[in-house]
C-alpha cells in the first residue's frame, strides 16, 4: 500500500461523510473515542447475526474471517477463492486506492459479480448507499467486474412459520444504477478527505451532525465543555431547537431567555434553575375521579425490536412479551394483591402469557398502566395471534387507564423530574423509599437481554439468578405505580388511612 496517502476503510469513509473532524479524529487520536455502551454492543451484535443469516441467500459460500488474519492476508485469500472459481465469497476483501473494504456478499451469477450488503434495516437510507458505492468503487477497481450492487435489508411483511425463510425476511432491492452515478462522488470525497487529513484538526463545531446518520463516537471529546444544566438538557428538544440556541452562543439553560421558551420547556427551565414543582390540582382529582375498584397496576416486559423474529406468527422488529406483574386492590379497603408471570426458558412464551394474565386479572377491574400504548400494541398482536382471546383481549384494553398520563401532560410537575416522564425519573422525585438503583436489571432493554440470556444458558444457577432479577425489577414496575397514585392523591388530601384509589368505587357505565 502506498504510505505516502492516509489508509482508509470502508467504516471511516462512512465517518469522514458524517464529520471530517470525526474521522481525523479517529485516525490520529483513536484514544478520544467513547467506550462502546452495552445498547450500543447489542445493536453490533443484532447486525452481525443478521449478516450472518442472510449468508442463507446464496448459501454454501466461503468465509474471508475478519478475526486471525492480517488485512493482506484476508485480500491474498480473498484472491485465492476468486482464482478457485469459488461462486460465493462472504466478507470478501479488497483494497484499491489506498481504501480498505469487506463486501458481506459477493456472489458470481449468471451475468457475472454480485455485490451485496446486508442491513437489518427496513428501507435504504443515503448512508447505506454511500457504503455500497465506495465498496462498489474499490472492488471495481480491484479488478472486479461487478454487474449488479444491491442493499439486502429487513421484509417488515414477513411473518414467521417454523424456520426463518430468508428469501422471505429479506428484500434485495437492486441499487446499481445508484450506486454508479456517485462514483464521482466517492472519488471526490476521497480527495477531500485525503487532503483534511493531511492537516490540523478541521475546525468543526457540535451539531446535528454529532447524531446523524450515527451517533459519533467522539462526543466524549467535543462535547466537553458543554456545561450542566445547559440547553441540551431540554426534555423536549426540537421547540426549539436547541442548537439554535447553541449558535446564539447560548449555551447554559440559565442564560436561555424564558420567553423563548414553550410551555414544557418553561416547566423544566424553572423547575431545574429555581426548583419550583407545578401541581393541577383539579386535574389530578378528576383524574382519580375517573377511576374504579377492583384497581390493577400492570406492566408487560417484552423482548428488543429485533430484525429477526423469534417466534412462528410474530414479525420483524415485533415485541414479544414474556413477563408481566399486576398489583390490584379489590376495594378501598381491600389489601394489595400481587400475581407475576416469566416465561419458562424455552418455546414461544405468548399463549401462557396471554392466558396467565386473562386469568390473574380481576373482573372488571380498572388497569393502570404506565405508558398505555406499549401495553395496548402488545395486547393488540396477541389478539392477532389468538383470534380466540380477541374479545377478552379487547375489553381489557377498554379498561387500561394510563397513570403516566398527567405526568405527559405536565399535571403533576417536579423540577426533580428534569423534564422528563418516565417511571424512571418519576419514581426517584415522588417515592424515595423506592428504587430502581440496587437493582441488577433496572430497565426493559437489560430485561429483554437478560431474558434471552436466561433462555441462552444451560447453567441452572445463572438461570435462577436471572429469574429472580427480572422478577423483582417486574415487581417494582407495578409497586412503583401503586406508591405514585398514593403519591397523587396524598397532593389531592383524598388519601385516607389505609384507603388507595378513588372516591368512586364502581366501574363507571360505558366502560
Ligand atoms: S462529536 Fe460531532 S463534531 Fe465531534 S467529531 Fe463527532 S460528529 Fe464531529
Amino acid at each position: 500500500m502506498n504510505n505516502h496517502i492516509p489508509f482508509l476503510s470502508k467504516s471511516r469513509f462512512i465517518k469522514g461523510l458524517q464529520c471530517h473532524k470525526a474521522l481525523w479524529l479517529l485516525t490520529h487520536h483513536p484514544e478520544v473515542q467513547d467506550e462502546v455502551r452495552a445498547s450500543q454492543q447489542a445493536v453490533f451484535d443484532a447486525g452481525t447475526h443478521v449478516g450472518m443469516l442472510a449468508q442463507n441467500l446464496h448459501p454454501g459460500g466461503v468465509e474471508i474471517p475478519f478475526e486471525g488474519l492480517s488485512v493482506p492476508e484476508q485480500l491474498a485469500m480473498t484472491q485465492e477463492e476468486i482464482k478457485k472459481g469459488t461462486k460465493t465469497i462472504y466478507e470478501a476483501a479488497f483494497s484499491f486506492d489506498n481504501v480498505f473494504v469487506k463486501v458481506d456478499i459477493l456472489h458470481n451469477g449468471r451475468k457475472g459479480w454480485e455485490l451485496y450488503e446486508v442491513k437489518g434495516a427496513t428501507e435504504a437510507k443515503e448512508v447505506y448507499l454511500n457504503d455500497i458505492a465506495v465498496q462498489y468503487y474499490v472492488a471495481s477497481g480491484a479488478g472486479i467486474k461487478i454487474k449488479k450492487a444491491a442493499l439486502v435489508h429487513i421484509d417488515t411483511s414477513y411473518v414467521r412459520h417454523g424456520e426463518i425463510d430468508v428469501r422471505g425476511l429479506f428484500a434485495v432491492q437492486n441499487v446499481t444504477k445508484t450506486v454508479l452515478e456517485r462514483q464521482p462522488f466517492v472519488v471526490k470525497e476521497l480527495k477531500a478527505m485525503r487532503s483534511m487529513l493531511k492537516k490540523d484538526t478541521p475546525a468543526i463545531d457540535i451539531g446535528h451532525h454529532c447524531f446523524e446518520p450515527y451517533e459519533c463516537p467522539c462526543r466524549g471529546h467535543c462535547w466537553a465543555h458543554i456545561p450542566s444544566p445547559s440547553v441540551f438538557d431540554f426534555a423536549d428538544l426540537g421547540k426549539p431547537d436547541p442548537f439554535t440556541f447553541y449558535q446564539q452562543g447560548i449555551v447554559k439553560m440559565a442564560d436561555v431567555p424564558r420567553e423563548a421558551l414553550g410551555w414544557r420547556q418553561k416547566l423544566q427551565y424553572d423547575g431545574t434553575l429555581h426548583r419550583k414543582n407545578a401541581l393541577d390540582t383539579d386535574a389530578i382529582q378528576s383524574f382519580i375521579d375517573s377511576l374504579w375498584y377492583p384497581l390493577a397496576f400492570m406492566d408487560f416486559e417484552t423482548t428488543c425490536l429485533t430484525p429477526i423474529p423469534l417466534f412462528d406468527g410474530t414479525r420483524p422488529f415485533q415485541s414479544v412479551p414474556f413477563q408481566f406483574s399486576l398489583h390490584w386492590f379489590d376495594s378501598p379497603d381491600g389489601t394489595l394483591n400481587h400475581r407475576e408471570f416469566l416465561a419458562q426458558t424455552d418455546g414461544d412464551p405468548q399463549k401462557d402469557f396471554l392466558t396467565t394474565l386473562l386469568d390473574s386479572l380481576p373482573k372488571d377491574a380498572c388497569i393502570l398502566t404506565w405508558n398505555k400504548g406499549f401495553e395496548g400494541k402488545v395486547l393488540r398482536a396477541l389478539g392477532e395471534r389468538f383470534p380466540k382471546y380477541r374479545n377478552r383481549i379487547r375489553a381489557i384494553m377498554d379498561t387500561m387507564v394510563d397513570l403516566m398520563a398527567p405526568f405527559r401532560r405536565k399535571q403533576i410537575y417536579d423540577w426533580k423530574f428534569h423534564g422528563s416522564y418516565s417511571i424512571k425519573a418519576v419514581l426517584p422525585a415522588l417515592v424515595t423509599e423506592l428504587s430502581y438503583q440496587s437493582l441488577t436489571i433496572s430497565d426493559g432493554g437489560a430485561a429483554a437481554e437478560g431474558w434471552l440470556r436466561m433462555r441462552g444458558t444451560s447453567d441452572r444457577e445463572e438461570q435462577d439468578q436471572i429469574r429472580r432479577d427480572l422478577l423483582e425489577y417486574c415487581h417494582l414496575d407495578t409497586l412503583a405505580m401503586v406508591r405514585i397514585l398514593e403519591k397523587m392523591m396524598g397532593m389531592c388530601n383524598i388519601l385516607t388511612e389505609r384507603k388507595i384509589g378513588p372516591r368512586k368505587n364502581k366501574r363507571p357505565s360505558g366502560r
